[in-house]
């Protein structure tokens, strides 16, 4: 076994700390990296809190996870040692289902294994993830990272990144579209570099009037504060998608109603508690209300190596894993500018 060092949360109220664990050893199609980076994602928080399901408990947050490959199995073709290697929330799958073999592994209908929180393919052996310093993964979980990319600002494509491009090329949106990205956080601001990259006028719909201008700088067309009931009266019916990147509950009859006919409100964000949703919302300009979840294994790839060519990484603030609940603090008042990354030489 890999004796590894990470930081854990032992219950759903205690404080994430330093935690020593065994990972499996190195087996014949498995890839062995160390952590160099590691992005903070709301779900991490979500999860520590048992704010969705019951966590499987000691827990080991991290699943934008960047690093280099210090060792490679017999059989591993895909990389070798001295590789960038990424893993994102994924590290197994039954392979063998229809949205598997589609290269749909979130989708996977026996249930995929998540990098921490969740149990192996044998039902049985826990998780755990990149708030530590190396990681075995089976390399058709691991992706490529280009050295084009800064590291630390590449980890959270991982999450952040696929999370918010899979919806936007699933619905083909761009050029002649009109996109709104709710909530200007981590993955809302990776919303706005991919829609603009894809040619799509981008609204930021915000409750944070200050982020106005770094919204314009990641290329935002339009910026609408939505505690200001001028700027939403002024909104309403002219969007052809919303992006709902929303961490908390909201009022999302509210939100869809600023699309137009035929428009859709697509949840990425999953706050604690179910959506209330008046029937009135969706029959009226035939709306449709949809979501989406990370993305595949080869999609993943696409989105990197998209990045890779258009120099697109996460905007970053580098934190020392000992302030990782001073900067959960801020991301639940939505002072995120824009992604957390942990520097895990700091472990
Ligand atoms: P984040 O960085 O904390 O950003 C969330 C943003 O939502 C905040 O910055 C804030 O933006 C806005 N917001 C917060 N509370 C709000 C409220 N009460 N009403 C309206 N807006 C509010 O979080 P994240 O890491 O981007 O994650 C966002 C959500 O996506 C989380 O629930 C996470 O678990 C989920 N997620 C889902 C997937 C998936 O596969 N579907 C993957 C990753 C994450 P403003 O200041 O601009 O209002
Ligand atoms: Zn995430
Ligand atoms: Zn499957």
């Amino acid at each position: 076994m890999i004796q590894t060092k990470g930081y854990a949360a032992q219950n759903e109220k205690s404080d994430l700390a330093p935690w020593n664990f065994e990972r499996r050893e190195v087996g014949p199609h498995d890839v062995q990296f160390d952590i160099s980076f590691c992005g903070v994602c709301h779900s991490d928080l979500h999860q520590i809190r048992n704010d969705w399901f019951p966590g499987i408990f000691p827990m080991v947050p991290g699943h934008e996870i960047v690093g280099k490959i210090v060792k490679v199995g017999a059989h591993v073709t895909k990389f070798k040692v001295g590789d960038l290697a990424g893993t994102g929330c994924l590290v197994d799958s039954c392979r063998t289902c229809d949205n598997c073999k589609e290269g749909l592994e979130q989708y996977c209908s026996t249930g995929p294994t998540g990098t921490y929180n969740s149990l192996g393919q044998d039902k049985k052996t826990p998780t755990y993830g990149g708030y530590s310093n190396t990681i075995v993964v089976h390399e058709d979980f691991v992706l490529h990272i280009s050295d084009k990319l800064d590291l630390a600002a590449a980890a959270p494509l991982l999450c952040a990144g696929i999370t918010t491009y899979s919806p936007l090329r699933h619905w083909k949106i761009g050029k002649g579209h009109k996109l709104a990205v709710l909530g200007l956080g981590g993955l809302g601001h990776m919303a706005v570099k991919f829609g603009v990259a894809f040619g799509a006028e981008v609204t930021v719909l915000s409750t944070s009037p200050n982020k106005e201008v770094d919204a314009k700088k990641l290329g935002a067309h339009n910026f609408v504060v939505t505690t200001d009931p001028t700027q939403i009266k002024a909104a309403k019916a002219s969007f052809d998608f919303i992006l709902d990147t929303v961490s908390a509950p909201h009022d999302i009859n509210m939100y869809m109603s600023l699309l137009r006919t035929n428009g859709v409100h697509i949840c990425v964000g999953v706050p604690p508690t179910p959506y209330q949703i008046n029937a009135f919302s969706i029959i009226g300009g035939r709306k449709s209300l949809a979501g989406s979840s990370i993305g595949g294994l080869p999609e993943t790839q696409e989105m990197l190596d998209f990045c890779a060519k258009h120099n697109i990484v996460s905007d970053i603030e580098l934190i020392d894993i000992k302030n990782i609940h001073a900067s959960y603090d801020r991301m639940i008042k939505g002072d995120v500018r824009y992604r957390f990354v942990i520097d895990m030489a700091t472990l």
